[in-house]
């Protein structure tokens, strides 16, 4: 089982325990409504934030085979 979230216009963000094989929910439980899903729980899926640390050369880490800083994300990332 796994605890889905799913987003309801009118009730809100609820969670909804599933097995892993069902389909998401299309239906709010409580109102009928529409809802979409957010995120899964518990499955280890993070989002993480592009371009923030490490990204782009500095001098003291040059990239790109080249000496020194060229301002761009390391080579084939
Ligand atoms: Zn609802």
């Amino acid at each position: 089982m796994l605890t889905y979230v799913y987003e309801c216009a009118r009730c809100g963000t609820f969670e909804q325990r599933q097995p892993i094989s069902d389909p998401a929910l299309g239906r709010c439980p409580t109102c009928g409504g529409e809802v979409r899903r957010l995120i899964a729980g518990g499955t280890g899926f993070l989002v993480k934030d592009r371009g923030s640390r490490g990204s782009h050369c500095d001098r003291a880490t040059p990239c790109c085979g080249r000496e020194t800083r060229c301002d761009r994300p390391p080579c084939g990332k």
